[in-house]
């Protein structure tokens, strides 16, 4: 696999935005809300451990409320996928804003025991057909690996503000109120495009 590119071509099969769970960091949800329209509370579900598969027990992302834990993850139909897919065209209808993982999806990055970057490769259990077909240039998933790396980082943070809070009637929902009120003011999502 090079450094700078990845033999693959998508062949638009939607199994990315059909039957994978998509799990959006807080920017990507105040990034799609502001630039949208779209109302966070309608856009987004929050699963529990047995409504997804290979998140581990101690991801850092998980919300504890009571004895319960859940995930933030953007609204899924089983039948017809995700809910910003256009159940028509089967595009994305926020191509130019969804998450990043979607546009990381299938790369994964390489790096040396030194964790020095290696490059870029296709994972091997998202169920992406991985066609070779093609020639990927890599260059632009460099920075937003990066980018996610950082926003993974301000969502761990988060996750442990809102689990410290140990108030009694608290609700997975309430997660959202700690981003899009408390973060929302002082900060906007291009300001950490870094
Ligand atoms: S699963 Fe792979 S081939 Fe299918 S639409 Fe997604 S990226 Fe393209
Ligand atoms: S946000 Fe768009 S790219 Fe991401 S899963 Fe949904 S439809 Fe697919």
């Amino acid at each position: 696999m090079g450094r700078y590119h990845v033999n693959f071509s998508c062949h638009h099969c939607g199994h990315c935005c059909t039957e994978v769970v998509c799990l959006p960091t807080p920017w990507d949800v105040l990034r799609i809300a502001v630039n949208t329209g779209a109302d966070p509370a309608r856009f987004l579900e929050f699963l529990c451990p047995d409504e997804i598969t290979g998140v581990t027990k101690n991801d850092p992302t998980w919300l504890l409320v009571g004895d319960e834990r859940f995930i933030m993850a953007l609204q899924r139909d089983e039948q017809v996928g995700c809910f910003f897919l256009d159940k028509q065209t089967k595009f994305c209808t926020i191509y130019e804003h969804r998450p990043l993982l979607c546009r990381l999806y299938p790369f994964k990055l390489r790096e040396t025991r030194d964790d020095e970057f290696a490059g870029f490769s296709l994972h091997t259990d998202v169920g992406c057909p991985r066609h070779r077909d093609g020639r990927y240039d890599t260059g632009p998933l460099y920075d937003l690996y990066l980018q996610d790396k950082t926003h993974q980082e301000d969502y761990n943070t988060l996750v442990r503000a809102f689990n410290k809070n140990k108030k009694a009637n608290r609700t997975p929902e309430a997660f959202l109120d700690l981003f899009l009120e408390v973060v929302r003011p002082s900060c906007s999502p291009d300001k950490k495009k870094r």
